[in-house]
């Protein structure tokens, strides 16, 4: 089984390539955001309790990430590949996401980092909270989760390098396609 980290910032392009590399390969898309905001949208008891802090542009807390996490690794076994994004967010779930692919055999076998421009970041969030109506696409929230990204997520690179991790830089702000054809080289290097 294939394991991906899709990396990088809100607005680089994570959630569209992840989906692509889904359709293509047949791995399975792991996105926190996407369950949480399900959670939410039904209206569980988990959704309830974490409405206001995902719409505020805050992080769920490690724990409820944690527990989603081992439910989902101890499903999906028996799956291609896994491609997971919007996780790890921060230093603790990195480390946790290690821990449990190797109590499976498992490891991350590449990091996708995708790098972007602050200003593009901004003109492509405006543009999907027109499209898709996100409640946390708008300006003040946009700030908060790129504050969340620099202070908590992008440290986790840090960490991934000191641990040998495959990482591989792409730049994001080109022709989904293009970019796409890049991520496509490398995943094929695994198989
Ligand atoms: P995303 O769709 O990945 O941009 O996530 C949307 C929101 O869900 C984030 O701003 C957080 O509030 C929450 N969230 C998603 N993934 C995580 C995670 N791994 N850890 C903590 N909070 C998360």
């Amino acid at each position: 089984m294939i394991n991906i980290v899709i990396f990088g910032p809100l607005g680089s392009g994570k959630g569209t390539q992840a989906q692509k590399i889904k359709e293509k390969y047949g791995f399975i898309h792991f996105s926190t955001g996407d369950l949480l905001r399900e959670e939410i949208k039904k209206q569980t008891p988990l959704g309830k309790k974490i409405e206001t802090i995902v719409n505020s542009g805050a992080l769920v807390s490690d724990e409820i990430i944690e527990d989603i996490v081992k439910e989902f690794i101890k499903n999906n076994l028996n799956a291609k590949g896994i491609i997971f994004d919007g996780y790890p967010r921060t230093l603790h779930q990195a480390e946790t996401l290690d821990k449990e692919l190797i109590n499976n055999n498992l490891k991350i076998d590449l990091v996708i980092k995708l790098n972007i421009s602050e200003s593009i970041i901004k003109n492509r969030l405006k543009y999907r909270a027109l499209k898709e109506g996100r409640a946390d696409d708008n300006e003040d929230t946009i700030i908060n989760r790129l504050q969340f990204f620099y202070q908590y997520t992008l440290p986790i690179i840090d960490y991934y390098q000191k641990t040998n991790k495959n990482i591989v830089e792409i730049y994001g702000d080109r022709d989904v396609n293009e970019v796409f054809a890049d991520i496509c080289k490398q995943i094929d290097k695994l198989l």
